[in-house]
């Protein structure tokens, strides 16, 4: 389960990407950083999402702000 490893880094095409992965309420995210441009992106079912999107308290926050989801 380690597909994701060897994907270049979408900011400089580096291959030197470090994958997590992140269990938040029940679903399973990769946090993924660029060893060579420190670029970081959050990774969900292979597409980028970002992270208050994620994160319960950032999503109540933006949801409170009238910012549209998905
Ligand atoms: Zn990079």
């Amino acid at each position: 389960m380690d597909a994701f490893s060897s994907r270049p880094c979408p900011a400089c095409g580096s291959l030197g990407l470090l994958s997590v992965v992140v269990s938040t309420e029940g679903t399973r995210v990769m946090f993924t950083i660029c060893h060579h441009c420190e670029d970081k992106r959050w990774i969900d079912d292979d597409r980028e999402v970002p992270l208050w999107s994620l994160v319960p308290e950032f999503r109540r926050r933006w949801t409170a702000r009238g910012t549209k989801t998905g």
